[in-house]
């Protein structure tokens, strides 16, 4: 087969599937209210949890006049500028660790991280569900992987016994979501962190000696989300950074731009910046972004804006409830709606487009097969007026379909 046969016969699988994904291409700054394709539209799909992306431009215009346009180089040749560097230290105080490290994308920050971390012969354990980049940087790694089923720490418990029943010389890295993207549930950190510590096997009788597991959350949904500060998964659970030793941020999401960072120790910042290829190959940040950053830090650690993300999850949840809507157990700003086929999830999404929303339907492979579902995603820039409106639409269309 040609590789314009294989390429044909790929799309035209597809098509045929009902899987065809296509990008729709918006005219207006990102935000509650944008222009897609010549229609105006309340945005139900975006990460921008505080409504942050649309603020912070005058920032950054300001910043560009200081530092103009490219980084020129990658952090190790001549690219790191007084703008990074300082931003990883708002990062790192504000996240309570005692250093962080910018990386250009979450997806990379992952990579770089895992692959720099884990070696071959060592065990990652991740939950089934964990966000794509993670399972791509355990491939990278060479080491084993294995993925326990979605949120079940018992079977966890037994993976990490079952390494140390080998003897095994090597490390573990257990790594999982806080909020998990296609679903809005929270994983337990704390049970993570007792699982992943060496004292959890001493009170118990024929203690296996089990090694201590290291702790790598991916807080991509939860920074800026969850604790009262904005802090991130560790403040929500109030974990010490040697409980949640591996953080990773991103600050395209709740902080409303675009990078991602890693924070944790001073060795581990350090020895990130020795081997994580995908932070020494590639070209920082525009310094400007980094610099306009800084303000939406500052803007993020408002908790009005989070009070009021918690009344828009709470009036969605309730008023889907009383329309007997699929609702998912998530309290996130993630509130997905269960649908099934991927078929009827596209046919409602297109329905509540027609009616001024936008909601993406989300099929396969990014969730499971006969699992496509409605991702609708709150935010603190949402009217009541606008969840209220969206509840109204879909309380139309589901005496239409049924859901
Ligand atoms: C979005 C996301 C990423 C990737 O972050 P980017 O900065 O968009 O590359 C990583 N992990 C999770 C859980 C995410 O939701």
């Amino acid at each position: 087969m040609s590789w314009n046969q294989r390429l044909e016969s790929a799309l035209q699988a597809r098509r045929e599937q009902h899987l065809w994904r296509q990008r729709h291409t918006i005219d207006s700054p990102q935000g509650v209210l944008v222009r897609v394709e010549g229609q105006s539209l309340i945005n139900f799909c975006s990460n921008d949890y505080l409504g942050l992306a649309s603020q912070g431009g005058d920032d950054l215009a300001r910043a560009a006049q200081t530092w103009q346009l490219g980084s020129g180089a990658s952090h190790l040749v001549c690219g790191h500028s007084r703008a990074h560097h300082e931003l990883e230290d708002a990062l790192a105080a504000h996240t309570g660790y005692p250093k962080a490290l910018l990386f250009s994308t979450g997806y990379m920050a992952n990579l770089g991280v895992i692959s720099a971390l884990a070696q071959r012969g060592d065990r990652i354990l991740q939950d089934k569900l964990n966000h794509a980049s993670l399972l791509d940087g355990a491939q990278l790694s060479r080491a084993t992987s294995t993925r326990y089923r979605h949120q079940d720490y018992a079977h966890l418990e037994q993976l990490l016994e079952d390494s140390a029943a080998q003897g095994s010389s090597n490390e573990t890295l257990v790594i999982s979501d806080s909020i998990f993207s296609m679903d809005g549930d929270l994983a337990d950190a704390s049970q993570l962190a007792q699982l992943c510590s060496a004292s959890q096997s001493s009170h118990r009788q024929n203690s296996n000696h089990q090694k201590p597991a290291l702790l790598m959350i991916d807080d991509a949904h939860g920074f800026g989300v969850l604790g009262d500060h904005g802090g991130g998964v560790r403040e929500a659970f109030n974990l010490t950074p040697e409980q949640l030793p591996v953080y990773v941020g991103t600050l395209g999401k709740a902080l409303g731009g675009c990078g991602a960072f890693v924070a944790g120790s001073e060795a581990l910042i350090d020895y990130l910046v020795q081997f994580a290829r995908s932070y020494i190959y590639t070209t920082a940040l525009p310094p400007a972004l980094a610099d306009a950053m800084l303000g939406n830090l500052e803007r993020l650690k408002n908790n009005a804006l989070r009070q009021q993300l918690r009344q828009r999850i709470a009036q969605f949840r309730f008023g889907a409830n009383e329309l007997g809507l699929p609702l998912m157990a998530s309290n996130s700003p993630i509130q997905p709606l269960l649908i099934g086929s991927s078929d009827t999830a596209m046919v409602i999404s297109e329905e509540l487009r027609q009616r001024g929303f936008w909601v993406s339907a989300i099929r396969p492979p990014t969730v499971p097969q006969g699992q496509a579902r409605l991702r609708v995603t709150l935010s603190a820039a949402h009217s009541a007026e606008q969840v209220e409106a969206l509840l109204q639409a879909l309380a139309v269309i589901k005496q239409a379909h049924g859901l």
